[in-house]
């Protein structure tokens, strides 16, 4: 089973393994930093064997050069022996006690006690070999490093440091103790300002160390978090990285992608993935999929698709935002889908009512339009024509509502494309306005170009431009202009239709493209409309894959602007 296929929709291998499908975040796993051993990792024992090491190793070079310069004298003194003996005995210590079963105070014991071997080795060739006072450093380092009881690790430090110079005036080896003291006196104090900095770096070690713990508890009940957040979504999401790996994936998106397979099938490749247009019928072709498109940085909201085939397709709405990094650049998408399946359904059982209903209501209505209207014509009694009158007006008020409605199911319907030209089109609609506009004392003014061809289906568009005209000629006063212009922009066509006429405020143009909205003015001033025009108009030019905007101000006027792709092509 390879439940990411659905995502891996760019062109690399897509039998990549799936993740495990109960972890959402993949979290790659570190043995070390750059593949260094983590000491933290390691036991006790051997962390204790390490950290004793370096002074064994040191201690058994030194002898080794003494035999080699020769010193006879000097390395086969015994108490050089021994502080051998005494080292060798720590480091087999260090490295066989239980020191997980013992406190953690008790491991200061073989540094310490490292302090012997260093003294009586000190003591034989202490006073030819003053560098042989840097084996100090071992366990003064070591103590302050630990980073435990730092006060306590800098004393011992100096007094041992200061007790292991001294042996030799004890044992009477310095011939001259004035000149010996003068000479060793620093040793001390160096050992105290590399205590002091070994404590001092251990410190801010230790606290990065604490703040890193807490970085990576947090970030961990963030994981959490966020896996229950996910897997509770009932919404599919996925997020990939800047080549299309996904990073997360939640259970309700690989439920998605088991009806993306073929019938019988437990895996496929990616084209052979059945993922539809909204016509149910139509594939779309890989590289047009959503989440090839995510992949490649695109942002996208409400992209409608259909997966599965027969009574199980399902739709979804698929949304996709690019993450970028600190640089701006593409570092992977986020991508949504969300499963409409039932509303879709409505939608079209919607549609199929309101269709079966104008139909019902416009033929009894037709008749009742043409009978008054014969009445009036020959019937010569003004009573029955003052009778009649109102009949006929009333009954083309209401075809014109049921006609609304019919288009406001039609208008959802697939439109078509042929190459047409704008400019020919906006002309037709702003001639077929004028008598009105002159009526109305209305000027209409175009601003045209020559010609502005693009891929549109004419009668829809036709009725988008005549819906928009006419309002601006409707609720423009007398003396005012309604101005109609177009433009190319790219790869898109844009026109618009400007008026100086009453305008709305910001809270009436959000309701502006809702069925049946009418403004309050116009209700009230009772001017003639169904509300439903701008609706209908919005969802032809959307049906074109475009847009209808307004822009508009209460008393001074407002410009509706169409835009739409000119080479008809539906991107969303
Ligand atoms: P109708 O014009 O039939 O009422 P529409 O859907 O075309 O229906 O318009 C809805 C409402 O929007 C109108 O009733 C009116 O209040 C407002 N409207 C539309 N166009 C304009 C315009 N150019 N200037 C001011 N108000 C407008």
């Amino acid at each position: 089973m390879r439940p990411t296929a659905i995502l891996r929709e760019r062109a690399a291998d897509v039998h990549e393994p799936a993740p495990h499908p109960d972890r959402i975040i993949q979290v790659q796993e570190v043995a070390g930093v750059d593949g260094l051993v983590d000491f933290h990792t390691l036991t006790a024992r051997v962390r204790m064997l390490l950290a004793q090491a370096p002074l064994t190793l040191t201690i058994l070079v030194i002898t080794t050069l003494l035999i080699l310069v020769p010193r006879p004298d000097l390395y086969s003194d015994p108490m050089y022996s021994w502080g051998m003996v005494c080292v060798l005995l720590l480091t087999v210590l260090a490295a066989a006690l239980p020191w997980e079963r013992l406190p953690l105070q008790a491991r200061w014991t073989i540094p310490l006690l490292d302090f012997i071997p260093v003294a009586l080795i000190w003591n034989v060739v202490g006073t030819e070999l003053y560098g042989v006072s840097m084996l100090l450093a071992f366990p003064v380092a070591w103590l302050t490093w630990s980073g435990r009881r730092p006060v306590w690790a800098i004393v011992l430090s100096v007094v041992g440091s200061a007790l292991v110079v001294c042996v030799p005036l004890v044992t009477g080896t310095v011939p001259d103790p004035r000149q010996y003291m003068l000479t060793v006196m620093t040793v001390p104090v160096m050992m105290f300002a590399l205590a002091l900095s070994s404590s001092v770096q251990a410190r801010s070690m230790d606290r990065q160390r604490r703040q890193i713990e807490h970085a990576l508890t947090s970030a961990a009940q963030q994981n959490r978090m966020l896996n229950t957040v996910l897997e509770t979504a009932d919404t599919g999401i996925v997020v990939t990285d800047r080549h299309g790996n996904d990073l997360i994936m939640n259970s309700a998106q690989r439920r998605t992608h088991q009806m993306a397979l073929p019938a019988g099938v437990d895996d496929a490749p990616e084209a052979d993935l059945l993922i539809y247009e909204p016509d149910g019928t139509t594939v779309i072709p890989p590289e047009d999929r959503p989440v090839r498109r995510a992949v490649q940085g695109e942002s996208f909201t409400s992209r409608l698709v259909l997966l599965g085939e027969g009574a199980s397709q399902q739709a979804l709405s698929v949304s996709a935002q690019p993450m970028m990094d600190e640089n701006g650049d593409f570092d992977g998408t986020v991508v949504v889908f969300h499963d409409v399946t039932d509303m879709t359904d409505a939608v079209r059982l919607r549609e199929q009512f309101m269709a079966n209903i104008s139909h019902e209501l416009r033929t009894p209505l037709t008749s009742i339009i043409g009978y008054s209207d014969l009445l009036m014509e020959i019937e010569s009694d003004p009573q029955v024509k003052a009778l009649a009158g109102p009949v006929l007006r009333n009954g083309e008020r209401l075809l014109t509502l049921v006609d609304g409605l019919l288009d406001s199911v039609a208008s959802a319907a697939e439109v078509t494309s042929e190459q047409t030209d704008m400019v020919t089109l906006l002309r037709l609609s702003v001639e077929s306005a004028q008598l009105r506009a002159d009526s109305a004392q209305v000027r209409l003014n175009t601003d045209l170009p020559a010609t502005l061809p693009a891929r549109v289906d004419p009668v829809k568009m036709a009725q988008v431009a005549d819906n928009l005209i006419s309002n601006a000629v409707k609720y423009t006063l007398p003396g005012g202009a309604v101005t109609v212009r177009a433009r190319q922009d790219g790869p898109c066509v844009e026109f618009d239709v400007e008026d100086t006429g009453i305008g709305m405020t910001p809270a009436e143009q959000s309701k502006l493209f809702t069925n049946f909205y009418r403004t309050e003015h116009v209700r009230r001033a009772a001017i003639p409309g169904t509300g439903l025009g701008l609706a209908i108009s919005r969802s032809l030019v959307r049906a074109h894959g475009g847009d209808i905007t307004v822009e508009s101000r209460a008393g001074e006027g407002s410009r509706f602007t169409v835009r739409f792709r000119r080479d008809g092509q539906l991107k969303v």
